[in-house]
Order: structure tokens, then C-alpha cells, then sequence
């Protein structure tokens, strides 16, 4: 296949995800694989790509003939050169896997299909209201992957649909245990839910997701042990060394949002107990006393950052309460841990008086006698929702199914 294409030769296609050549056995299978990736991070000729991965240069011909007819890359006819045939040019397809992402964002669920370039080639929403129960996020969350899957362009392998969920996960066995945002949901099926219909399915916590989406786009910071640390409409947190989040192939984790504080008793919290975090720290508790000064604030988390960066929030016990609360169990998560930064994503940070009072309770509060509590970093939002992030596993597998084909 040839297509004509403009832009710098050579340079890096950043791609979403790529064969791991580590997962292959077959010789040929893990040639493709190799030679893919060397694409993808820029080779453009047959040659080029011989020497970069010190390939023969018969391997080499073979393995791009292969990935040719496989439709994963693209030959492209470049610009006459004098008198001599066009130089031709070597591509990933982009378009030829698709993965749909479906992630909450407040009360509501965002879809989008990405291609393999990370490219949003549809994107739907839909409010779900709070009574929903698992019924009723079942048949939304059936309709939205199956509209998403449609939409992939022809010739497009949709790999999958992964859903992104806050709260209480287990993500082995596919299932959205508790929810702050629809309280009457309990231990949902997402998989049962999507798999007949836009399968196979990934079911990620969203702090996972976000964290992943974190180290991709800084490899340095997040080469060491990181806590992400979200504060917002619940609290939780994800951990990750290398950039691989820990837990990801176990049950549920790190909600710490639902540690049970002495002396909180009387407050109920949306998990059916008492005495939880939440009910001091979450947002759900807080707002409704920040709307008494406030009355205009938004329940949704990006709105809120904007909202609240201007307020004097110092002002407000329960503001003091809650940081003092959070410093405390986030000490005592650095005290499991131990990690080398602490990232925390909180729309109530954007407030800088609040972020610097934060951060004093927390050096206040210590690590351990002679050793410096972790570097803590301000980091509100996250990119995209941390759609990138999620995305990555199962599309990987995707494009691996397509290199494993039978030519
Ligand atoms: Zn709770």
C-alpha cells in the first residue's frame, strides 16, 4: 500500500503501545515485532532498520514484507530524488488497531476510540444519574462500548474496550465494587456487562491509569517508587515502581479513603460504614459546607481546580480538619511504603495558601526519626483523564494478536 505523506522524514511516531518482542517465542513473530517497534521510534528504510537492530538484510526484507501484508505498516512514496525512482518510505499504520477507553469523569461517562497513534476518532458522553444501580450502568455502559466499537474506520482491529472506574475495583475478576458517585451500585460485572458486545475487556482503577499515563510522559521522576496520592471527590491512591503500577493484576488497593478514623463515628459514609476519611476529607463531605460561603461551586473535579484557586479556603474549619486528617494517613502511607515521591492530585492544591499549609502539616507530621519524609509534589490534574494510560495494556495485546496472525 502506498500513501503519500508530508512532515519530517525519520522522525519518532509516537505510538500508544507496542509489542513487548519479550512475549514471542517464534523466531519470525519476534522479528516483526522488533522491526515494528524500530518504525515506530523512527527507522524509515530497509537498511536503516538492518542496522539499527543488527538484522540480516534478508530477515529484515522478510519481516517488513510480512508486517506489509499484515497491513500494519504503510509504504509511502516520498519525494522524486533527481532522476532515480521515489525514495520509499516505511510507516506504522496507525489505523490499523483501535481500542475503546471508557472513563468516569463526575457523574458522568466519557468514551472515546483511539487508534494506535493515540488519536480520538470518536468520543460520546453520557450522565448517569445517582440512583443509578448496576442495571442502569450496565445498560449504559453496554451502549456506550458498543456505539464506540462501530466506529471504528474500515480495515481498523478493534482490540477491546477497557473501563476506567474510581473507587472500590477488583481488577482480576472484572468487577466495580463501591462507588462514591452511584452509592446504590455494588460488586458490578463490568465484564458480563460489555464483553458479548465490544469485548474483550479491561476493567483498570482509574488511579492506575492516571499514574501510568504519568510516567509515560515523565520517565525520570517516575523510574523510582511513586504514591499518587488523589484527593478529591473520594480519596485513594496508586503505587507504582518503574512506572508499573503495583496491584494490577490483584483484587482492590489502596483505598485509603475508607481508613476508619477515631473519633469520626457518628459520620456515615457512602460505603455503608462509619468513621471513614471520606466523611472528613472527601469532597463529597466538604462541599456541601464550602457551598454555604460558596454556593456556586461545581461537583465536578476540573471545574472545582479553576474554582477554588481564588477562595480563602484557610478560612473555613473544616478545610483545617481535613488537611490535618489527610497529612496524618498520608504519613502513615509513607510509613508502609516508603516511597521517593509523593504525587498529590487534588483540585483543592490549585489553592496555593492550602498546598503550602499541606505541606507544612505533612514535614510536620515526619517519616521517621532521622529520615527525610519523601518529596511531595503538587500535580492536579491529569493528562486527559488518563486515557493514554489505560488505553496502553490492552491495545499492546491487540497489536500483538495482529503479529502472530498467519500471513
Ligand atoms: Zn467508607
Amino acid at each position: 500500500m502506498f500513501i503519500n505523506i508530508s512532515g519530517p522524514l525519520g522522525a519518532v511516531q509516537p505510538m500508544l503501545a507496542m509489542p513487548d518482542e519479550h512475549h514471542f517465542t517464534e523466531a519470525p513473530e519476534r522479528d516483526r515485532a522488533r522491526v515494528l517497534a524500530a518504525i515506530a521510534a523512527g527507522a524509515r528504510s530497509r537498511p536503516e532498520i538492518g542496522e539499527r537492530l543488527g538484522m540480516r538484510s534478508t530477515t529484515t526484507s522478510r519481516a517488513v514484507a510480512e508486517l506489509l501484508s499484515r497491513r500494519l505498516l504503510l509504504e509511502a512514496s516520498g519525494e522524486p530524488r533527481g532522476r532515480g525512482r521515489p525514495a520509499a518510505t516505511l510507516l506504522v499504520n496507525a489505523r490499523r488497531a483501535g481500542v475503546s477507553v471508557i472513563h468516569v469523569a463526575s457523574r458522568s461517562f466519557v468514551g472515546v476510540l483511539l487508534d494506535l497513534g493515540g488519536q480520538v476518532l470518536e468520543r460520546r458522553v453520557v450522565t448517569v444519574e445517582p440512583e443509578a444501580g448496576n442495571a442502569a450502568l450496565g445498560a449504559v455502559l453496554a451502549g456506550l462500548a458498543v456505539g464506540l466499537a462501530a466506529a471504528a474506520p474500515r480495515g481498523m482491529s478493534h482490540a477491546g474496550t477497557v473501563v476506567s472506574v474510581s473507587g472500590l475495583v477488583d481488577v482480576r475478576r472484572r468487577q466495580w465494587l463501591v462507588s462514591s458517585r452511584w452509592p446504590r451500585m455494588r460488586h458490578f460485572d463490568i465484564e458480563a456487562a460489555i464483553a458479548p458486545a465490544a469485548g474483550p475487556v479491561d476493567v483498570v482503577r482509574h488511579l492506575d491509569a492516571d499514574l501510568r499515563t504519568r510516567a509515560l510522559a515523565d520517565p525520570v521522576t517516575y523510574s523510582e517508587d511513586v504514591v499518587l496520592l488523589h484527593w478529591g471527590w473520594g480519596i485513594g491512591m496508586s503505587y507504582a515502581v518503574g512506572g508499573q503500577p503495583f496491584g494490577v493484576a490483584g483484587g482492590p488497593f489502596g483505598e485509603i479513603g475508607h481508613w476508619r478514623i477515631n473519633g469520626l463515628e457518628a459520620r456515615s459514609c457512602g460505603c455503608g460504614r462509619q468513621g471513614c476519611l471520606e466523611t472528613v476529607a472527601g469532597l463529597w463531605s466538604l462541599l456541601p459546607v464550602l457551598r454555604s460561603r460558596w454556593p456556586d461551586l461545581a461537583e465536578d473535579e476540573d471545574t472545582l481546580l479553576g474554582q477554588l484557586r481564588g477562595l480563602d479556603l484557610l478560612a473555613v474549619p473544616e478545610i483545617h480538619e481535613a488537611a490535618r486528617h489527610m497529612a496524618r494517613v498520608l504519613g502513615n502511607v509513607c510509613r508502609i511504603l516508603f516511597p521517593a515521591h509523593v504525587v498529590v492530585s487534588s483540585p483543592l492544591m490549585g489553592n496555593a495558601r492550602l498546598w503550602a499549609h499541606f505541606d507544612a502539616l505533612f514535614r510536620a507530621e515526619g517519616l521517621m526519626d532521622g529520615m527525610a519524609p519523601p518529596r511531595l509534589h503538587n500535580d492536579p490534574l491529569a493528562i486527559g483523564h488518563g486515557i493514554t494510560g489505560a488505553a496502553a495494556p490492552l491495545l499492546g495485546r491487540g497489536v500483538e494478536a495482529l503479529l502472530r496472525e498467519p500471513g
